[in-house]
């Protein structure tokens, strides 16, 4: 995980000073809870790439490839709206080693 700035060395005000700059925040850092997804049970409606707020669903032409680790804050939406149950919520702590 990458070093965390003092406040010190953080722009006055929190301001964004780089246009793109959240891509270099990982933010899955946060997460507690991690989606597993079973591509047996996906049909591919893509509801849960529609409604993610973190882009974090991986698709390539319309069939549901992966979750984006990286940036998934495992708020859950994605598990809620899947009409399959394709998508499992699992605590973080299942795949601590
Ligand atoms: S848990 Fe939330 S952030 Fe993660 S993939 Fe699902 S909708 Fe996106
Ligand atoms: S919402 Fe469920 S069924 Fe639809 S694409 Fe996502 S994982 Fe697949």
């Amino acid at each position: 995980m990458a070093e965390l700035k003092g406040w010190k060395d953080i722009p006055i005000g929190g301001l964004i000073t780089e246009p793109g700059s959240s891509k270099k925040f990982n933010t899955g850092g946060w997460r507690v809870m991690r989606p597993i997804y079973d591509r047996s049970k996906c049909i591919d409606c893509m509801m849960c790439w529609i409604v993610c707020p973190d882009m974090a669903i991986i698709q390539e032409d319309g069939i549901m490839k992966a979750i984006d680790y990286d940036y998934c804050k495992g708020c859950g939406i994605c598990a809620s709206v899947c009409p399959k149950n394709a998508i499992e919520m699992k605590p973080e702590t299942e795949f601590q080693e």
